[in-house]
């Protein structure tokens, strides 16, 4: 038997806390999923964090964190938007996989690796190359999503036109962020209120040598305008307000 790249233990461990048990093929996967990240990232920038404690806290137990903040109904549909090399939206398919995930990333060369590392792990999820405000607009998308989850994007005011548009009424947007939510929060509340949405609530999480984050949950409370999402340019440069 060959030896596990990461602490299955360690990783199972900080899943429960979160209410989240991962049986034994959840967490092969995780180790194969370490594995397969870091064999890539040495061709890809795909990550920083190469070590495989790190890779158990910040990428896989942040992402799973997730699901302390909500827990979807069986079957449940989400979008992970800009989702590089799979976070948190990969993580969240192997915990639940019942979830029907989306993967999106403008970034061609991610979906390459996200589709050899779903491959490898026999995970059934739909990637898609295409940018979030084009995608957004496209009625295959728009509005048919249960969830929609992205971290490290933008900020959130622009991510909420980013990501809103993909969520049915009655569904959450969920921002992953840094512990300080406040001001972000604060600056998007209109954008968020234009796109059809209301803050629900902020979660905090605590995560081992990781320190505090937060889930930003966004129910989607009416749709959203046809205007949005508007273009990159013009979400970057003339934020709503
Ligand atoms: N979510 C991953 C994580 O937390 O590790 C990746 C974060 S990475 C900093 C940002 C990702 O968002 C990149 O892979 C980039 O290609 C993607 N991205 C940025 N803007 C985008 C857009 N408008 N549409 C789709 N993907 C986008």
């Amino acid at each position: 038997m060959t030896e596990p790249f990461i602490d299955k233990a360690k990783l199972a461990d900080l899943a429960a806390s979160f209410g989240v048990l991962l049986d034994e093929t959840a967490r092969e996967r995780f180790d194969c999923y370490a594995k397969l990240l870091c064999e890539w990232n040495e061709k890809i920038n795909l990550t920083a964090i190469t070590d495989p404690d790190e890779i158990v806290v910040k990428h896989f137990a942040d992402s799973l964190s997730v699901l302390q903040a909500v827990s979807p109904a069986e079957g449940a549909s989400l979008i992970d938007v800009g989702t590089g090399a799979g976070f948190p939206g990969l993580a969240l398919k192997i915990a639940r996989p019942d979830l029907q995930v989306t993967l999106l990333d403008s970034t061609k060369k991610k979906l390459l690796v996200l589709e050899d590392i779903a491959q490898k792990l026999e995970l059934d999820v739909v990637l898609l190359h295409k940018r979030a405000e084009e995608t957004g607009r496209d009625p295959l998308y728009r509005e048919q999503f249960d969830f929609a989850t992205a971290r490290a994007v933008a900020n959130l005011r622009e991510l909420a036109e980013y990501c809103l548009p993909f969520v049915r009424v009655g569904g959450r947007f969920l921002a992953m962020k840094s512990a300080k939510t406040d001001a972000e929060l604060a600056e998007a509340k209109a954008a968020v209120r234009l796109l059809g949405g209301k803050t629900a609530a902020v979660h905090t999480v605590t995560l081992p040598q990781a320190g505090e984050r937060t889930v930003i949950e966004i129910e989607k409370r009416s749709t959203t305008p046809a205007a949005y999402p508007r273009p990159a340019a013009k979400i970057a440069r003339f934020p709503l307000k």
